[in-house]
């Protein structure tokens, strides 16, 4: 690892070896991956990256935490498109709307990043079991990279995880521990097996090198709007690894000189659990919630990133917002409707956020936004009918067809 010089506890300042098997620091702090910004200042420049033909997220090797010698796994993920998304953007009355679907990657959420670096450093520690706890999404993308390249899986998910996500542990060959509670629960639980059977750990809130994974999203944002940094980034908070992963991609970029400032985050909750932006908004620490809310991935009532993802927040000078299941619902129809992008609740929530971040007034119609939908709206189909009704039902004839338009005011 050329670039890599170590690892640091953001809450004690201890420093450590980066060795493949890292959890957290002795503290209980969360580790920091450190780089050699002037090396990498050095040695990367856009130019290098324009001309490098790999689609993926490990265009950006030199800013990822493995060996020189590690095969990429098998999976292809990352360089996910980031779409004008104008029309939308009209609709909100909003200058400039980017729209970076990351339902796109190969288990169909942005947790595919961390999941596939998982697999590089578990390898690496010469492990053939990874675990994990996850609210659905982790949890798939774990299953799905670990198949591809060969590697076992234990899974806990809370048995509320929707079905399309559970099905995909399935198939993926997981064994799938369901566990009848809550995330806290869940996790609890994944902490203590893994201790006892000494499985990789690929909790994001424990291995650091999965927000390294996750920071792949912010260096294509920008590497896609040509290194024009847009005013904000929205994105739905749950563990808050994402959004820390997503701001560690951008202050790499600014150290490394490829872009000369850094945009704004936008921190999106769900109303019925928002204790991150709770503190951001109160200025209290943070405290835990209830798990109140339908968009399952951000139904995170004991956040296991919390420093992280406050410090993101705050070294931005970003935004929090908090959003009702019902503007989650409408978010889905907004962008299905406008962009023709289905995502699931969670991968919603950052658009939500968008929209009553401008109707509060927290952002300028000026702006300019890059919202990152986080997961594909197949993983949860129930909330898509929630969100969209039914369709119409008729026999298979013309005068039924007819009648049904005229009940339902549809005249083509
Ligand atoms: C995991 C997840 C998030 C939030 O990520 P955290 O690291 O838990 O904050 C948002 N959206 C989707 C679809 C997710 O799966
Ligand atoms: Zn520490």
């Amino acid at each position: 690892m050329k670039y890599v010089l170590g690892a640091k506890c953001v809450k004690c300042g201890r420093e450590y070896a980066a060795v493949p098997d890292l959890t957290t620091c002795s503290c209980g702090g969360i580790l920091d991956i450190q780089y050699d910004y002037a090396a990498l200042r050095r040695d990367l420049s856009r130019e290098m990256l324009a001309n490098n033909p790999d689609r993926s997220m490990w265009r950006y090797r030199p800013l990822l935490p493995i060996e020189e010698d590690s095969a990429p796994p098998p999976l292809r993920v990352g360089w996910s498109p980031l779409y004008e998304a104008d029309r939308l953007g009209a609709e909100l009355g909003l200058k400039k709307l980017y729209i970076k679907d990351d339902g796109q990657n190969p288990t169909a959420s942005l947790k595919d990043r961390a999941s596939a670096l998982a697999v590089v450093k578990a390898r690496e520690a010469g492990a053939d079991t990874i675990a994990c706890s996850s609210t659905g999404n982790a949890a798939s993308s774990l299953a799905g990279n670990a198949a591809a390249a060969g590697l076992r899986t234990y899974i806990f998910v809370p048995s509320r995880a929707p079905k399309g996500k559970v099905a995909q542990l399935r198939i993926f060959g997981s064994t799938v521990i369901s566990v009848d509670g809550s995330y806290e629960d869940t996790f609890e639980l994944s902490k203590a097996a893994i201790d006892k059977w000494g499985w990789y750990n690929r909790n994001a809130a424990i291995n650091p090198y999965l927000s390294e994974g996750k920071k792949t999203v912010t260096l294509e944002i920008m590497e896609q709007l040509n290194w024009q940094v847009p005013d904000y980034i929205a994105l739905s908070v749950g563990d808050g690894c994402t959004i820390a992963g997503a701001w560690k991609g951008l202050v790499d970029l600014c150290e490394v000189g490829l872009i000369d400032k850094l945009p704004k985050l936008i921190a999106v909750q769900a109303e019925g659990c928002c204790p991150l932006n709770r503190a951001i908004q109160t200025g209290e620490p943070w405290s835990p919630m209830e798990e109140n809310t339908l968009a399952d991935s951000i139904a995170v009532g004991v956040p296991r990133n919390p420093d992280k993802a406050l410090n993101a927040i705050r070294a931005s000078d970003g935004v929090a917002v908090n959003v009702s299941d019902e503007e989650i619902l409408a978010a889905m129809r907004l962008l299905g409707r406008t962009q023709g992008v289905f995502g699931e609740p969670a991968g919603v929530t950052g658009t939500a956020g968008v929209k009553k971040a401008l109707e509060l007034g927290l952002i300028s119609p000026d702006s300019t936004v890059v919202s990152i939908v986080t997961g594909n709206g197949l993983k949860d189909v129930q909330n898509g009918i929630k969100a969209a009704g039914e369709p119409m039902l008729v026999k298979p004839d013309m005068d039924a067809l007819l009648s049904a338009f005229d009940q339902a005011g549809i005249r083509p």
